[in-house]
């Protein structure tokens, strides 16, 4: 089996299912209730949140709440700020080429609350320059949420250039899904005001993700219930997900620099032959390694997909989450793509068990089903 598929999710780590192991055989009790095991579980999970924002480099200037994944915390990072904080203005700017857990909550909160949308145009590397956000800029911003690294083709977005001039409207408040972009590229985790991001997508469980923002902040909470997690959502916690939450990021980031490296020279590998073939790379030079994405010039995506299925080699369409439905990629249309290129890309997506050798596997085998398979 090649699995080429880690954008999509990833197999957790041997450390992450023993964390969580261990924390639901030795506390099980309800983080809430109020007995001794109960209150060995409380400290326990505040001793991980406090763990997990200190893995960012941050501290009581920032606050985490643990979520079941990415999707809950980019809707509770753009309904709750937005709920909260209607009065200072209606305005809230999103990227073109944002994941749909942060294009549909924007597009609901315009379409139903009254809020004004816009989503900003991305170049042709498929990220949002400073000049194009300077440009949309206002005093009726009250939330800007651009996302990280790309999950369809790894553009990695200039945070810190771009926070900086969402900073410059005291009203505003800066959001970045970084559900691809921790422990796989530098972060300025400090300059962004909430940020979310899933754990199966960096070796944790499905099912576990977390959004942290400053603590100033006032989020209207989405679930509404026994008051937990300081009343911004509400339901018993499962510190068994925290703890191997905490354990997954803690792994990637010490291994930040070492998985690049690896991961680099496949990618790049992956890069030189794929040039060769007959297919368009969409993915900038400069992106993320961990993702390559290219559109195929005369075959159909879903068709070669299978094929390469049928020989245990697995990659995604578009993005994976969407990709059962068979749509052109928004992303890649913002890009400049045709219809055609959007609908027919292919995205491979590395970590930093895959070998050189896998590589070439996947680029023999591709080759030849480009010569077998008919054209579209
Ligand atoms: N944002 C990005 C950039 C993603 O890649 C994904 C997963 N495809 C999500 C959000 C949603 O993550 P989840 O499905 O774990 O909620």
């Amino acid at each position: 089996m090649i699995y080429f598929d880690s954008a999509a999710s990833t197999r957790p780590s041997p450390a992450v299912l023993d964390a969580f192991a261990k924390a639901n055989q030795e506390y099980f009790a309800n983080p809430s209730s109020v007995h001794g095991l109960g209150r060995a579980s409380g400290r326990r999970l505040d001793e991980e949140r406090s763990r997990l924002l200190s893995l960012f480099g941050l501290g009581k200037t920032h606050r985490a709440v643990f979520l079941s994944g990415a999707s809950e915390a980019n809707n509770l990072a753009l309904k709750g700020i937005a709920f909260s904080y209607q009065n200072r203005g209606k305005k809230i700017l999103i990227s073109s080429a944002e994941h749909p857990s942060v294009t549909m909550p924007a597009k609901e909160l315009a379409a139903r609350f009254g809020f004004e949308l816009i989503e900003l145009a991305v170049n042709e590397d498929g990220v949002v320059t400073p000049e194009e956000l300077e440009r949309h800029m206002d005093k009726d911003v009250i939330l800007v949420s651009i996302l990280g690294v790309n999950n369809e083709t790894g553009a990695i977005s200039d945070l810190n250039a771009l926070s900086q001039i969402v900073h410059r409207f005291p009203k505003a408040y800066f959001h970045s899904d970084l559900t691809q972009a921790i422990g796989k590229v530098d972060v300025p985790y400090a300059s962004l005001d909430l940020f979310s991001f899933s754990g199966h997508k960096l070796h944790g469980i499905k099912g576990s993700g977390a959004l942290i923002y400053r603590s100033s902040i006032r989020l209207t909470p989405l679930i509404h219930g026994g008051g937990q997690e300081d009343g911004v959502r509400s339901g018993t916690v499962s510190l068994p997900l925290a703890a191997s939450l905490v354990t997954a990021v803690g792994e990637e980031l010490s291994h930040l620099k070492e998985n690049e490296a690896k991961v680099t020279l496949v990618h790049d590998y992956l890069w030189n032959g794929l040039k060769e073939l007959d297919v368009r790379i969409f993915s900038p030079e400069n992106g993320s390694p961990y993702v390559l994405d290219f559109s195929l010039n005369h075959h159909k995506a879903s068709v070669i997909v299978e094929a390469l299925s049928q020989k245990e080699i697995y990659v995604s369409t578009a993005s994976a989450c969407s990709s059962k439905i068979e749509h052109a990629s928004t992303v890649l249309l913002a890009m400049g793509a045709t219809n055609d290129e959007a609908s027919n890309a292919i995205r491979v997506s590395l970590d930093e068990s895959n070998s050189l050798e896998e590589a070439k596997v996947f680029l023999d085998t591709l080759s030849t089903l480009l010569k077998e398979v008919h054209h579209r």
